[in-house]
């Protein structure tokens, strides 16, 4: 694994298997059974200028989970850069005060700018419609968990990824990832205006892949494994498009109704959230609570060893984690959500 996590480009099979292979060391620490302090003493530096809960919180408290400490900021208008800061600066300075960085922003391309002024682990956190590297991944951890769960195997596995594929970065970062695996079936199905792009498509078709584009949802999914839905990314939108755009027609809602009817009982329901619940949005649908398809909460807390597995390879500890572990002490409840099955 190369320096800095900036993109899936940098990722090698070999590569992902091993952090595949590390998260699942850290689940008796993620799920709060063990206890480590193999990061003690060392700093992460959050920096998030664009909106965020689950991967900042979660970057945060797998930090923490190795015995690190953090140092939170967000939003341009606390940092320095409202003040007319470039990235490089930005970089060297908090690469002075940190072990390693998290950054989200706006601009595609600028965690890379900004990792290319340090030696510092830099880790993207989402760069504008570009890449999410750690949500790719623990994707595909996700994937891998819940196929081994149901007997499946991701050899062959029918994948659609649906909603907003022309901004949604996270599904950027899935497919280029999902590519390095054996031959795959993937369906696209977005809107006219938001397809995913051609390069994309292109690249994961001549990695051997089949790759089919739909319009709506109105097919027979009835062997499909895995839908990937995601939010409108209306803040990437141009004015003209936030005029025309109408919000997500219900030809697109995945709920209780497309997964019964057009899929089958073992198709698992992921979304990286949030999902857009305000009428008219069409967004996945609340009525999937409870039942056992819907995986984005198994998904959300996959998002806590997988980055915690990123930052003890980054950091070189990933060898250690064994040699560290002592019982946790405080209470946990058996059930983490009232609805977890
Ligand atoms: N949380 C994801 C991201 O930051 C997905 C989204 O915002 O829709 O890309």
């Amino acid at each position: 694994m190369s320096q800095h996590l900036l993109t899936v480009d940098s990722l090698s099979r070999e590569s992902v298997d091993h952090l595949l292979r590390v998260a699942a060391r850290m689940e008796p620490i993620a799920s709060r059974r063990q206890v480590t302090r193999v990061l003690e003493g060392a700093v992460l530096g959050n920096l998030f200028f664009e909106a965020s809960t689950r991967t900042r919180v979660s970057f945060n408290a797998a930090f923490c989970r190795l015995g690190g400490s953090v140092c939170d900021t967000t939003g341009f208008t606390f940092s320095s850069m409202a003040k007319g800061e470039s990235l490089y600066d930005t970089s060297r300075v908090m690469s002075g005060y940190c072990d390693a960085i998290v950054m989200r922003h706006p601009d595609q391309g600028s965690v890379a700018e900004f990792a290319a002024a340090t030696n510092v682990p830099v880790i993207n956190g989402g760069d504008g419609p570009g890449e999410h590297p750690s949500q790719a991944l623990l994707d595909l951890y996700t994937i891998d968990k819940e196929f081994h769960r149901l007997g499946k195997s991701l050899s062959g596995a029918h994948i659609l990824l649906t909603g907003d594929l022309k901004y949604g970065r996270t599904v950027h970062s899935l497919v280029k990832l999902l590519s390095l695996y054996d031959p795959l079936r993937i369906t696209l199905a977005s809107p006219p205006g938001l397809e995913m792009p051609s390069t994309l498509i292109d690249l994961v078709a001549s990695r051997g892949h089949r790759i089919e584009q739909r319009e709506s949802l109105a097919n027979d999914f009835s062997d499909l494994d895995v839908v990937y839905a995601t939010r409108i990314q209306k803040e990437r939108f141009t004015d003209e498009m936030n005029e025309s755009f109408q919000g997500l027609s219900d030809d697109f809602m995945v709920n209780r109704d497309f997964l019964d009817q057009r899929c089958n009982q073992s198709t698992i329901v992921m979304h990286p959230l949030p999902r857009d619940s305000r009428p008219g949005a069409n967004d996945l649908n609340v009525d999937l609570n409870g039942d056992p398809r819907l995986a984005i909460f198994r998904q959300t807390d996959n998002g806590i060893p997988m980055r915690m597995a990123i930052f003890a390879t980054l950091l070189q500890v990933d060898t250690l984690i064994e040699q560290q572990l002592r019982p946790a002490r405080w209470f946990v409840p058996s059930q983490i959500g009232t609805l977890d099955r």
